[in-house]
């Protein structure tokens, strides 16, 4: 019985059905519920190390508790604690909060002894803690789980306080051996897998934890590698189309461009036309910097892709984009006769224009894959800026195919190594990693508090020239009102410092007309400063533009203020970065001096990885990784490389995983859909 294996633990009736509220039935799922930090209370802290802003671990008792009133007849409660061995000294005093926490009267008491854990802040009246975490010690508590260790903290399991599930973790932990505690995914014995969980939650020292969630980490990647293989092989299989071995669109296109491509492109183009030429479908990324000549990369293959007699597409994110594309294309391919045409959502009519023998090439945005656009022969498929698609929206567009076509992706996002692989594993890769000759660099500097009157005087300096600007600013939450500024009150004071000027306003609360209407007319110059949010981050091209001004900088990430930075610097003129800050904080200016020193995209993608760690990285980003449990480990490139080979060799040893049963419901696509095509 499912039951009898929770009431091993000993587990009361009430917990029992809140556990079971939880989805929790077997010991094995309990042991998944990971802690989600450690507490360090094997030593408590004395009062030489108390500072304000840390959290520390305390040891002492109530020796006064009250009601107290704040804000008219809003109540909290304040507890004065007292630490062991400190009484007689003042600086052994500590304040303790909770505010709008009534029922916290129920649970503290003068005399009652406590271990707590919680940051100090300094009040008029000394050192305080505000929402403490605490446990009362009673005579006979059984002081191995709950102080004087390590001591995990779990997710809550709603109606379990932390206290009682943390002891009937501990009971699982001592029951696992005789419950059926299913074996490591991944190629390691069972024995293994215990002793980790083991030393996951209630481990002697925090650096037992670290190296068990590695392992545990491993299964993670293991599995997802698996998938990631298992995905990549599925499309290897199906049934593709060969094409590009005629190259004399190719060639007519690259005799008519005023530049020679760069070497860094013409292997791309190389890797590109040789997965073509093969009947397995292509399903490659191509990354490379803004600026880097990716489009030009993608034209090349849809030319070769025509040349065969088939129609290519290529999907933007956004309709801006996906006009900007078209102009680009028309410039380029039209006066080689190639026919192009446009079919974004808003402009349906107007710009999905049926054309006398019909289009060749196909630009668009994701109206690509709705109302019935028919394509008569796709067998090349281009997907811009891959993070803003979900991978839902990439297959739909490959299946509107009567074969499967050749995928490319491209992104501007440089990502760094270890992360290209785990998220985009199913992926092979091509990186433009050199840029164009000739290009400007863009002068990036970091000014802390800048003064208002120097910076308009700079802008009009250049505005007066001719040029245009874009003012940045931070998405605002509503609570953080005080301290980001905000783009609407911002914008309104640029407007009169910058009155001879036409000065718009961009944000994404805009309706998808407006922003487009405003994007465009910066773009042909009838605006001349674009204040604005990071709306403006993907693949705009406005060469005249100069300035880059982004305000509250440190707010940004490194790869994202890269971002931004690479729209200005398209054009002829000298171009600059202006980050400013009100942070006083060192690390925020070392962060945006690293900016200044280097423009390498791919570099400054690993120093934020290393600055804010995958989750942050890839949590805007719509992959897979959202789900991970271990996602703090996908930077740890040895143990994705393990994860991979491990996959590899499972995969090569045994393909149809005929040996490897357990590993099946783990994954995304069943075996059976492999053997469709
Ligand atoms: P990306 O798509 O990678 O941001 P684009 O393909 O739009 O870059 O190219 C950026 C700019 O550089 C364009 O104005 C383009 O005309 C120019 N360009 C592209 N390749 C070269 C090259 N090999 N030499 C000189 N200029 C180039
Ligand atoms: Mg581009």
């Amino acid at each position: 019985m499912v039951e009898d294996e929770l009431k091993l633990l000993g587990v009361e009736s009430k917990d029992f059905s809140a556990l079971r509220k939880a989805g929790f039935e077997k010991i094995d799922q309990l042991l998944n519920h990971l802690p989600k930090r450690y507490e360090d209370r094997s030593s408590c802290d004395t009062v030489a190390t108390l500072i304000s802003g840390k959290a520390v671990c305390l040891r002492g008792s109530v020796v006064d508790f009250k009601q107290r009133h704040f804000g008219g007849n809003r109540k909290f409660s304040e507890a004065v604690f007292v630490l062991q061995g400190q009484e007689m000294s003042l600086g052994g005093r500590i304040g303790l909060r909770w505010f709008n926490m009534p029922y916290i009267r129920n649970m503290v008491a003068v005399g009652m002894e406590l271990v707590l854990y919680g940051k100090l802040k300094e009040s008029k009246n000394g050192l305080v803690i505000d929402h403490p975490e605490f446990e009362v010690l009673e005579d006979g508590t059984n002081g191995g789980i709950h102080v004087e260790r390590i001591v995990p903290v779990f997710k809550s399991i709603s109606g379990i306080p932390q206290r009682r599930l943390r002891e009937i973790m501990w009971a699982a932990c001592e029951e696992m051996e005789s419950s059926r505690i299913r074996p490591f995914l991944h190629p390691g014995p069972v024995a293994d897998r215990m002793e980790s969980l083991r030393s996951v939650h209630f481990p002697e020292v925090l650096e037992e934890a670290h190296a068990a969630r590695r392992e545990l980490a491993l299964e993670e990647f293991f599995l997802l590698q698996l998938n990631v293989l298992w995905q990549k092989k599925k499309i290897k299989t199906s049934h593709g189309v060969s094409q590009g071995q005629k190259m004399d669109l190719v060639k007519e296109f690259h005799g008519s461009l005023p530049f020679e491509l760069t070497g860094a492109q013409k292997r791309s183009v190389r890797e590109i036309i040789g997965d073509m030429r093969s009947p397995e479908p292509m399903h490659r990324l191509l990354q490379g910097d803004v600026g880097s000549g990716k489009t030009f990369v993608a034209m090349c293959a849809m030319l070769a892709a025509v040349d065969s007699g088939h129609q290519a597409a290529l999907m933007a994110p956004t309709q801006i984009l996906a006009e900007q594309h078209y102009y680009t294309f028309k410039k380029w391919l039209e006066p080689i006769g190639i026919r192009i045409s446009l079919k974004t959502g808003g402009r349906a009519e107007k710009s999905y224009m049926k054309m006398e023998g019909g289009a060749q090439i196909l630009i668009g945005t994701h109206a690509l894959l709705y109302d019935g656009v028919s394509f008569e022969d796709l067998s090349l498929v281009v997907i811009d800026e891959q993070h803003r698609f979900g991978v839902e929206q990439r297959r739909k567009l490959i299946t509107q195919a009567k074969k499967a076509p050749d995928v490319l992706v491209m992104t501007a996002t440089p990502i760094p190594r270890t992360l290209t692989l785990s998220i985009y594993g199913d992926l092979d890769v091509s990186i433009i990693d050199e840029l164009p000759a000739g290009r400007q660099k863009i002068v990036t500097g970091v000014r802390a508090k800048p003064k208002v009157s120097e910076v308009t005087k700079f802008l009009k300096e250049h505005l007066s020239e001719g040029r245009q600007v874009y003012i940045v600013y931070p998405l605002v939450e509503e609570s953080e009102n005080l301290k980001a500024s905000s783009v609407i009150t911002e914008h309104e004071k640029w407007r009169k410092r910058l009155k001879h000027f036409k000065v718009e306003l961009l944000h994404g609360r805009m309706k998808p007309e407006e922003k487009d209407a405003t994007m465009s007319a910066f773009r042909e110059g009838g605006i001349d400063v674009l204040v604005s949010t990071t709306v403006i981050e993907v693949g705009v091209d406005v060469p005249n533009a100069n300035i880059m001004l982004i305000y509250d900088a440190e707010r940004f990430g490194l790869a994202q203020l890269h971002q931004l930075r690479g729209r200005v610097g398209r054009g002829e003129y000298k171009s600059y970065c202006i980050l400013a800050t009100n942070s006083k904080e060192d690390h925020a200016l070392e962060k945006l001096q690293i900016l200044s020193r280097t423009e390498d995209g791919f570099a400054l993608a690993e120093e934020d990885l290393k600055l804010r760690g995958p989750g942050e990285i890839l949590g805007t980003a719509q992959s897979g990784a959202g789900e991970l449990k271990f996602i703090e480990f996908l930077g740890d490139t040895k143990l994705v490389r393990v994860a991979r080979e491990k996959a590899e060799s499972v995969l090569k040893s045994d393909p149809q995983l005929i040996k490897h049963q357990v590993l099946i419901p783990y994954l995304k696509e069943s075996p059976q859909s492999l053997d469709i095509s």
